[in-house]
């Protein structure tokens, strides 16, 4: 199934009447608008997201409590209704031709300034997605934003420094789980999180480690520090064991209040077990974590998290890591991933498989296992 923020958020469908009030024109318009949708970021802000065929060369202005968006050498489509989520500045969109330009037109409950340049980015296609235009905005501090005042004009990529905080889990007091070797879950991940690290500031990315030595921290303060540093996402690394010394291979898992299987629901007894918490469900989170965590967020995060985990399977598989067998991402209330940063929980692999212990403690494996890591990340769509 594909998951993308668009069906996450919860839309409500508005009707616009530019399309029957104005006359109908011809043009030779090259571009042309794929769709128009808005949806709630984190920080109170309202994202507005306008898909085109080709590059939009695009232009913003703010008359009074509106923001108009003109895509240069772009007809107007009725047949795209905007989805207009709940929770936005933005109440009413609306479109309509001027000149060979086509003019999106948003009504503001409140106003705003001139979005700045880090807040608009125009993103390549991917998957069913077409070119995106993505303006990031919250209320003004000022409030009087004089009518076209301001027009910005702009046909580049502004890239987002995006920021991966990396818990590398147990530590200290808590070994995690032992190979038949000797190896600890700790060491192996707090190994593997390093080479992650240095690999994802190669490629541009803001990262944090939530221990960087042999300490022990409680699980809700790793995800605490997943809200501190903004995290875009969190990545938990661990290691399997398994009674069954034959069992082998990768797992990645998302949170839910309820596991997806008896098994996830056990590993997720033994990873919450290094706190000694009991976790139940979503009122388990912190006061802080729970009052910023709508129910719309919940779910954009729930649904976010688990369209990285599939990005990250493909990933391992794509690298021939073995995988174990049962349901490619699963889901368990994982204490560690309670937080609004969408996030997954990675079994890179069981130390109590002799030939993985093996595989586990070599640099070559640790490479691949953080190149596949890597190239997930890569692939995610952080925006739409
Ligand atoms: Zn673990």
């Amino acid at each position: 199934m594909k998951v993308s923020r668009r069906t996450v958020l919860q839309l409500t469908g508005f009707g616009f009447l530019a399309g029957v009030l104005l006359p109908r024109m011809v043009f030779a318009a090259r571009n042309s608008l794929l769709s128009v949708r808005t949806g709630v970021q984190p920080g109170d802000k309202t994202r507005l997201v306008i898909e085109t065929e080709s590059r939009p060369s695009y232009s913003l202005s703010y008359p009074e409590n509106q923001l108009v968006v003109t895509i240069a050498n772009t007809q107007q489509k009725s047949s795209v209704s905007p989805k207009l989520a709940s929770g936005t500045l933005i109440k009413n969109i609306t479109q309509t031709q001027s000149g060979d330009s086509l003019r999106i037109v948003a009504d503001l409950r409140k106003p705003i300034s001139e979005i700045q340049k880090s807040q608009i980015m125009v993103l390549d296609p991917n998957g069913d997605n077409g070119y995106r235009l993505v303006l990031d905005f919250a209320a003004g501090a000022g409030g009087s934003v004089k009518a076209s005042a301001t027009t910005t004009t702009a046909n580049k990529t502004t890239a987002k420094k995006y920021t991966i905080v990396i818990d590398p889990g147990h530590g200290g007091k808590d070994p995690g789980c032992i190979g038949k070797g000797g190896t600890k879950e700790k060491t192996i991940v707090l190994s593997v999180a390093k080479k992650l690290q240095a690999r994802l500031e190669e490629n541009g990315f803001r990262t944090y480690l939530t221990r960087s030595g042999d300490s022990f921290l409680k699980l809700a303060d790793r995800a605490a520090i997943a809200e501190k540093r903004k995290g875009d996402l969190f990545l938990s690394l661990h290691a399997n064991a398994n009674p069954s010394r034959k069992v082998k291979g990768f797992s990645i898992y998302t949170l839910s209040e309820k596991a997806s299987d008896e098994e996830a629901q056990k590993l997720a007894d033994t990873e919450n077990a290094a706190d000694k918490i009991d976790v139940s469900g979503f009122e388990q989170f912190s006061k802080d974590i729970r009052i910023a965590l709508s129910s719309l967020q919940q779910h954009a995060v729930a649904e976010m998290s688990v369209e990285y985990a599939n990005k990250c399977v493909r990933a391992f598989r794509n690298a021939g890591i073995e995988q174990q067998s049962g349901a490619s991402v699963r889901h368990a209330p994982f204490a560690v991933l309670r937080s609004t940063v969408p996030g997954t929980l990675i079994e890179l692999g069981h130390l109590s498989n002799a030939n993985e212990e093996k595989l586990l403690k070599s640099d070559s494996h640790q490479n691949k296992l953080v190149a596949a890591i890597v190239r997930s990340i890569k692939n995610y769509d952080f925006d739409v």
